[in-house]
């Protein structure tokens, strides 16, 4: 198994020849592209922690012959290796925003489940084609986009209503050797620069979408795959000193008729699945998005505790302030502590593959999509307009008025203007610049829109049994004065039944 480093990484883009285009133009040497270079450090983030001693228990996983791989390339077989899944998440994007890479570790978990689970219904062949391209991931050390999100056109119609047959990637041809696809996936991220993409379906499908129930492989380069990528983050841009770091690209892929072979495959025509499939998916990458916005959380407070002190207002010193940092760790652990709860309760599949629980991922994904605002916003109130206002670094170059920004912008005694500036700087990139709008909206939308999860949180959620449990507890309390003695003792539903009825037969009499 290979464990490539970053520099590796970056170098193995080279041994791929996308069709990109980025800004209008087409781009030869993705490797080499300045637009895309935050978006490729943020990936070859995640190789380098792999190699760093202090983080192989979170960054590795091993296989079952003892192998090490990384985390990110491998299916988690336990509640521990959940919860290392989420703090290596947040571990890495704490470093860069989003390490992009792991939506397919997401894609790898659901696959395993449904394919397993196809299989034993339908008696076919797609865990094995799953586990030999597991292997292949692994043995190469890659890294895959993952496209759910079709184009979708008109939201209220399903994919064979649409006006335009391609509107979600579909099948258009079955043959002894594979399976030619057409149709294009929107807001993929890392699509460029990366080595494969992992399609998934993006929703339940009906028999008569039969066509458009496909999971497959591809490698970026596969014939008929087009990408028409934005830049990642914001390259070149002095006044940003994180997103000209890091970032990520996001791009329309375009499938216009690629064929798939069919040992990479794992699904073509069972609609049923569809649903499982992308729900799947969702309760693995809301998990993971937890973990993800944690680490921006992080970032946000790091930096909002430091502003405050170049202002000359520490949080040891100031009320107000403490009590927003004190917000700030409040949302930020809230749905963290989520995240821990989805792994600790996570479950056993058919396939042996341990997924988190999915009311709490749902939830937690829910909490995070609506309070990233509240992150922003509290960090605002505490660090001051200085966040959008500071001076560019052109007007900082010219000596006269350089001088008067190092007086006037100064902060507390020792702190000069220019590291207030650079701090300031860094929260407008966070959260105020184009890249703030892109985590809002990140935080938000990506792994589905808020009200996918609270229809999942519904969905899974035991209302059955609580709706038994008020009903018998009326039943109970009425009776006996808030205390039944049947009831007390009674620890499982079966017995519950039976005691609720000796309860009704005592309040008849
Ligand atoms: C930065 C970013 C990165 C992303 N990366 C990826 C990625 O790597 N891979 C990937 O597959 N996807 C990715 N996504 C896509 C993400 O999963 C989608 O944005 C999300 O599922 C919402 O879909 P949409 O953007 O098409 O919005 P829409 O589905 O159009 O949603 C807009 C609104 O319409 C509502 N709505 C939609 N359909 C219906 C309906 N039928 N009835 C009633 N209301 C409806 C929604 O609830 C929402 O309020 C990314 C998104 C972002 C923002």
């Amino acid at each position: 198994m290979k464990l490539m480093t970053g520099r590796e990484y970056v170098s193995s883009l080279n041994e791929y020849n996308p069709d990109v285009q980025v800004r209008g133009k087409k781009v030869t040497r993705v490797a080499d592209e300045p637009l895309f270079q935050p978006g490729i450090n943020a990936i070859a983030v995640t190789y380098e922690l792999a190699h760093h001693p202090k983080h192989q228990d979170i960054m590795l996983a091993a296989l079952a012959d003892g192998t090490k791989v990384n985390r990110l390339n491998a299916l988690d077989y336990s509640t521990d290796d959940l919860l290392k899944k989420l703090e290596m998440v947040r571990l890495i994007c704490k470093w860069t925003g989003c390490g992009q890479r792991y939506l397919m570790h997401d894609a790898l978990g659901a696959l395993a489940e449904i394919t397993a689970m196809i299989d034993a219904d339908k008696h076919t062949d797609y865990f094995s084609a799953f586990q030999e391209y597991l292997l292949h991931v692994q043995k190469h050390d890659l890294t895959c986009a993952t496209a759910v999100t079709d184009a979708k056109g008109d939201r209220s119609k399903r994919p064979h209503e649409q006006a335009d047959p391609d509107l979600y990637v579909r099948v258009v041809e079955r043959n002894r050797n594979g399976i030619v696809v057409r149709g294009a996936k929107a807001n993929i991220t890392g699509a460029p620069y990366v080595h494969e993409f992992i399609v998934l379906p993006t929703r339940a499908m009906q028999k008569e979408d039969g066509d458009y129930a496909v999971s497959f492989a591809v490698p970026v380069d596969a014939p008929g795959v087009k990408i028409i990528a934005k830049p990642a983050g914001r390259p070149e841009d002095a006044e940003a000193p994180f997103s000209s770091n890091f970032g990520q690209s996001t791009a329309l892929v375009i499938f216009n008729d690629v064929f798939v072979p069919w040992d990479r495959v794992f699904l073509c025509g069972e609609w049923e699945y569809t649903g499982k499939l992308a729900e799947a998916f969702a309760n693995h990458h809301r998990h993971s998005c937890i973990g993800a916005r944690a680490g921006l959380g992080d970032m946000i407070i790091g930096a909002s505790a430091l502003m405050a002190e170049y202002n000359g207002l520490p949080h040891t010193d100031v009320p107000h302030i403490r009590r927003n940092l004190g917000e700030l760790i409040r949302i930020t652990e809230g749905f963290y502590a989520t995240g821990v709860a989805a792994s600790v309760y996570g479950r056993k599949t058919v396939a042996g593959n341990f997924v988190p629980d999915a009311v709490q991922s749902n939830i937690g994904k829910l909490m995070l999509a609506e309070q990233v605002y509240d992150l922003f916003r509290l960090a605002h109130e505490i660090s001051g307009g200085i966040v959008v206002t500071a001076p560019t670094p052109e007007d900082m170059a010219i000596p006269e008025a350089g001088e008067l920004i190092d007086r006037y912008l100064v902060g507390k005694h020792g702190v000069t203007a220019e590291e207030r500036i650079r701090m300031a700087r860094f929260l407008e990139d966070l959260t105020a610049s184009k890249e703030g709008g892109f985590y809002a909206l990140i935080s938000l939308h990506g792994g589905g829109s808020p009200e996918a999860m609270r229809m999942s949180a519904v969905r899974h959620y035991d209302m059955d049994s609580q709706k038994k449990h008020i009903l018998h507890k009326l039943k109970c309390f009425a009776k006996w004065e808030g205390t039944c003695k049947e009831c007390e003792t009674c620890v499982n539903d079966d017995l519950c039944e039976q005691e609720c009825e000796s309860v009704t037969y005592r309040q008849d009499r």
